[in-house]
């Protein structure tokens, strides 16, 4: 039978290519946004009438009541931030309230993004999704203030899941509006899951973009915003503790072992056991 251990071997070899394809794309592709935030960053929004100062809302023309309704929830959303994160925040950057996806594209990194948080120099707001009713204003905010948090004390690339679980769960699920809770315990139970490292830094940001499950980035937000919220809510002394440590050390490499004895994913692992029991069980 040859053709046996030749099939695969072929098989493995086209794999393979596609597969360094794909790695290669997807680098190139965080490549591009690094590089994209580079210049966006220079693009002023002074154009724009603003709605209110400290930190000045601009608002492109039929984007100023998600900008006003942006404005008179900010500082709530800073508190909220506060509350979560266990410090005090930066003050807020200027934020961008687009109307249109082509005034969006023209200032953020990620035109398909709903929202992003540009280091500590602005918050971008893709209202044309909000007017569409797929978004909550007030959620998107909270979501990106929680990136601002960290971004404005020069913490930037940490675990993607870190990062978005954290945004998602300090906002109310800002970011995960379609992948349901109970969807995710299924999603969970199927197998298809996050998989939670302490990989971090510009090098895996580049090189290893985080998989979405079935390529669904809601389920990855999702998820990633229950495992920090069972974080929390397992002991906020220690969650509050870990917060500490990242604001201390600027690294959850660093961080996580001064605090967690089990690494992310044996937490993750012990975490997912309980959903999936409990999904075989109703
Ligand atoms: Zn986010």
């Amino acid at each position: 039978m040859p053709r046996g251990p030749y099939t695969p071997r072929l098989s493995f070899r086209r794999n393979g290519l596609k597969a360094a394809i794909l790695f290669c794309l997807a680098a190139l592709l965080q490549g591009c946004s690094l590089m994209r935030a580079g210049y966006v960053s220079f693009r002023s929004p002074e154009d724009f009438p603003k709605v209110s100062e400290a930190p000045p809302v601009y608002a492109e023309p039929g984007a100023e009541e998600i900008a006003r309704t942006l404005a008179a929830a900010l500082p709530q959303a800073v508190r909220q931030i506060e509350a979560t994160h266990g410090g005090p925040m930066a003050a807020p950057p200027p934020i961008i309230v687009c109307a249109t996806a082509p005034c969006y594209g023209h200032y953020a990194a990620i035109p398909a993004s709903a929202a992003e948080t540009l280091k500590d120099i602005r918050i971008t707001i893709n209202g044309a999704l909000i007017l569409k009713g797929e978004r909550d204003t007030v959620q998107l905010l909270t979501h990106e203030l929680s990136h601002y948090y960290w971004y404005a004390q020069g913490i930037l690339f940490q675990p993607r899941w870190f990062e978005e679980g954290l945004a998602v769960w300090a906002s109310g699920g800002g970011g995960a509006e379609k992948a349901s809770v109970e969807a995710a315990g299924q999603a969970i139970a199927a197998g298809k899951m996050i998989h939670p490292t302490l990989d971090s830094g510009l090098w895996t940001y580049l090189f290893h973009p985080p998989e979405a499950p079935d390529n669904n980035w809601y389920q990855f937000y999702r998820q990633s915003g229950m495992f920090v919220q069972s974080l929390h809510d397992s002991s906020p002394d220690r969650f509050n503790a870990l917060l500490a440590a990242l604001r201390q050390t600027g690294d959850l490499q660093t961080a996580w072992p001064t605090v967690y004895p089990d690494s992310p994913d044996v937490m993750w692992a012990r975490f997912t056991a309980d959903i999936s029991r409990q999904a075989t069980a109703n």
